[in-house]
């Protein structure tokens, strides 16, 4: 049985109970991982504007600290959907760090949400910001663009605090960019067409080893990095679906994206404990068609990710 966070909040059939397979998302619940490190899928989606698919941000919270990967469209509102059904630590003004991958616009249009909303709900220090060379110049246009507001918001009635609004961006390369003592967090190359720089992060906690992919084809740095992890969090697009397509653009996604049957290959090679598909390009294919595709070729566990699932 598969748990679907968003569909129990719809129906109002939530019951906390703890999952027996692992393999399956957990329903988010008080007795869920209080302490060790936690998986939420905020949004699986892709530039695709499906409702239900919010832009790709993923919460990995390691003992009650929320490290955000990437700020799709919808990332906040996702992060207090996610609160509201139990996980404490997607509080709103706790969202403190974010780990961009790339400067994709499907990956951070929702980064002026990040940087002002937490703050206007009462976070009171900056936001921490890790991400490829450009994130700079990216922060402070969109600063520059809100300057009336924030203005508005802290020297106007509203009294708003003076810090929660800054951001502290860091400019990171390859190797580990960012370290305290219960996690490490590596940053590699991963290959997505013809960005300069995108990346894919691992993330070593006490309890597990989470692989995030980002966005990219087949990479050898990807495999070194996610070899044997507890989890590996990876993007993929129907092959199937792709070749049924009349598009003049058949040449992009297998440089910038990785197919089902390649992800399969590069699966038998990392071997994680639990592969989860995001950003899932379907075209039409169905999350079974796209699963077969994978599973013709990996024989390992597999789920393919719904945002709000919570592991
Ligand atoms: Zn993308
Ligand atoms: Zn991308």
């Amino acid at each position: 049985m598969k748990y679907h966070l968003l569909c129990t909040l719809l129906s109002g059939l939530w019951t906390p109970s703890a999952h027996a397979d692992p393999g399956e998302p957990a329903p988010a619940g008080p007795e869920t991982h209080k302490s060790g490190t936690q998986i939420v899928l905020l949004g699986t989606g892709t530039p695709i504007a499906y409702p239900d698919r919010s832009g790709p941000a993923v919460a990995i919270v390691v003992n009650d600290t929320p490290y955000i990967v990437d700020c799709g469209p919808g990332v906040v509102r996702r992060a207090m959907a996610a609160y509201q059904a139990g996980v404490d630590a997607l509080r709103i003004t706790d969202l403190k760090h974010l780990f961009v991958t790339h400067l994709h616009s499907d990956h951070t249009v929702g980064y002026p949400d990040v940087i002002l909303t937490p703050w206007v709900l009462g976070r009171d220090v900056p936001l921490e910001v890790f991400g490829p060379p450009g994130i700079q110049a990216m922060t402070d246009h969109i600063l520059k663009a809100y300057e009336e507001d924030i203005d508005l918001r802290i020297n106007g009635l509203e009294q708003g605090n003076p810090e929660g609004w800054k951001v502290n961006v860091h400019e990171i390369e390859p190797g580990i960019f960012y370290k305290n003592d219960e996690v490490t967090v590596r940053a590699f190359p991963v290959k997505h067409g013809s960005w300069e720089h995108a990346f894919g992060f691992r993330f070593e906690a006490k309890d597990r080893t989470v692989v995030i992919s980002g966005d990219t084809a087949r990479c050898q740095a990807l495999i070194d990095n996610a070899k044997g992890c507890d989890v590996l969090i990876h993007e993929v697009y129907s092959e199937a679906a792709l070749s049924k397509r009349k598009s003049k653009k058949k040449k992009y996604h297998p440089a910038f994206h990785t197919s089902g049957p390649e992800l399969g290959r590069i699966a038998n090679e990392v071997k994680p404990g639990l592969l989860i598909l995001y950003h899932q390009l379907l075209w039409g294919a169905t999350e079974e068609e796209l699963l077969d595709e994978i599973r013709q070729v990996y024989k390992g566990r597999v789920v393919f990710g719904n945002d709000l699932d919570v592991f």
